[in-house]
């Protein structure tokens, strides 16, 4: 399958010769071709867009409601097929493809849709006279994804940006371009007025970097590593583009003996797995409190070795493949920097096991056993740097201090977990932690109105519910007096 670009309502064949081919993670066979857009192909997108803006700009908010809920239902008849294209891309289970990425790809359209028919600007009075706040479009806005959750992810974007009278040019991750291109169909499909939506397909240093530092591009959303996330914010400020960063994360589950352990067990295991750990908002440090250390490593191992690994596309396959073959190694990289660095592993660690219960099909996968690290300090790299694989360090603390302190110790601060009985302590914890976002007894539960964002190393700026509104738009306060 050779893949286009979708630019002012066609899909249109990119203007070079290269493509990059698109790989199967689970079998390491090439499936898709994704074109790797040249400048000019970025420029015809964004000028399309600009063309849009201003009629779409003028719809009412009830207006552009409408055009989300009949993108939303496109996409729902869509769903197999989403989860399928996302499994198969990805490596991600088939069951988790449809259970978080069909699904929330479909709640994102609708929660935006539902939010903007109801958006109003605000009133404040004073003695003599009255502010009318207003938000109105900021123009254009490059919206740019990585390979971890394509999707859900770019629905996250497009709805409120388009919602609040953008015109958009998205670019997907180059690893996974499919469900993107996906969306393109849908909108195709329902008839979205041309140029409104643009997708560019191609890599980072290409087509992204020029969509970025593009001097008619007013906006940038962008989504993915905390190094690229430096470089998108140099060549965007210049301009002084609107820039939302979400990168890199390196969460702590922390467990208190107060805890439910079977529970705790089970939430902390798939904060640490899901996905094979490619999830920001992973918690690949465990902070387990002295007294129950024990108890807790041998039930949470028992836990891990009983996930089963394999074929994405079997319904009962809890974990499937690492997204690339780099990647893999970058993750192996970090297992032997844990070896020097003097930790001994619980679990895990190398890939044999794995490989020798696999088909023969999917024996060029890239595949890692789900990996437990004991005896680190919580200051190692492979505690504080982020692996984004299925890696877990465990690590001791004896008193709340200790653990908000080792919880601290990274230059990150994107989520977290606390596991406590005693909600008023879980709190407290929580609170001390510099992060943007940390669940207490679960994770990963998500209300789409709650402000979604990192600091630190972890970006800037929120997304989710009002905060989206807000960054999808450039407010106008009008001072009347009376
Ligand atoms: P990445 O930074 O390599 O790529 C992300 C996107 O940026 C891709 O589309 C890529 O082509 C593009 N890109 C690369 N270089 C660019 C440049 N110079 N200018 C413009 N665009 C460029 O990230 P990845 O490997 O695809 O994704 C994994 C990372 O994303 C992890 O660090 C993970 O934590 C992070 N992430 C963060 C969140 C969040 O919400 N905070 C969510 C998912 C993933």
């Amino acid at each position: 399958m050779d893949l286009m670009n979708y630019v002012d309502g066609k899909f249109q064949a990119h203007t070079g010769e290269e493509w990059l081919d698109v790989v199967e993670p689970a079998t390491g066979r090439q499936f898709a071709r994704v074109p790797l857009s040249s400048p000019s192909d970025v420029d015809s997108a964004i000028l399309a867009a600009r063309r849009a803006q201003p009629e779409w700009g003028g719809l009412s908010h009830s207006e552009r409601a409408d055009w989300l809920e009949i993108i939303a239902d496109e996409l729902e008849s869509r769903y197999e097929d989403i989860a399928s294209l996302e499994s198969r891309d990805t490596g991600k289970p088939i069951s988790l493809a449809r259970a978080v990425d069909a699904n929330r790809s479909v709640a994102n359209f609708r929660f935006f849709a539902d939010m903007i028919r109801d958006h109003r600007g605000e009133v404040f009075e004073m003695a003599d006279a009255d502010n009318f706040v207003t938000y109105r479009p900021v123009g254009v806005g490059a919206l740019i994804t990585p390979w971890n959750l394509p999707l859900y992810l770019l629905s996250w974007k497009v709805a409120p940006a388009i919602g609040m009278g953008n015109t958009v040019v998205c670019k997907p991750s180059e690893m996974t371009p499919l469900t993107a291109n996906l969306l393109m169909e849908v909108i195709d499909k329902v008839g979205l007025p041309s140029g409104v939506v643009n997708l560019v397909h191609g890599n980072g240093d290409g087509a992204g970097s020029c969509l970025v530092s593009h001097s008619d591009v007013d906006l940038v959303s962008f989504t993915g590593g905390t190094s690229t996330g430096a470089k998108v914010a140099a060549s965007a400020s210049p301009h002084f583009k609107k820039i939302s960063l979400e990168l890199g994360g390196k969460n702590s589950s922390i467990v208190f003996a107060d805890c439910d352990l079977k529970k705790t067990i089970e939430g902390v295991g798939r904060a640490a797995f899901l996905n094979q750990g490619q999830i920001c908002l992973c918690g690949s440090r465990v902070l387990v409190q002295e007294s129950i250390y024990d108890e807790f490593v041998e039930g949470f191992i028992d836990s891990v070795e009983s996930l089963k690994i394999g074929d994405p596309s079997e319904e009962s396959t809890q974990l499937g493949a690492l997204i690339s073959s780099d990647h893999l190694q970058k993750v192996k990289e970090y297992v032997s920097i844990a070896k020097d660095e003097g930790g001994h592993f619980l679990t895990g660690g190398d890939d044999l096991k794995i490989r020798s219960s696999l088909s023969r099909d999917l024996e060029g996968g890239y595949w890692m056993a789900p990996t437990v690290i004991g005896g680190l300090s919580p200051d190692s790299r492979c505690s504080t740097e982020e692996i984004f694989g299925p890696v877990v360090t465990v690590h001791r603390f004896k008193t709340e201090e200790e653990a908000i302190e080792i919880a601290n110790g990274t230059r990150y601060g994107l989520a977290g977990s606390v596991w406590t009985e005693d909600l008023e302590k879980g709190r407290r914890v929580a609170e001390g932690i510099r992060t943007g976002m940390v669940w207490v007894n679960t994770w990963l539960h998500r209300d789409l109105r709650t402000p979604f964002g990192g600091v630190g190393d972890s970006g800037v700026g929120r997304e989710g519910g009002k905060w989206s509104l807000g960054f999808f738009s450039e407010t106008l306060n009008v001072c009347v007096k009376r």
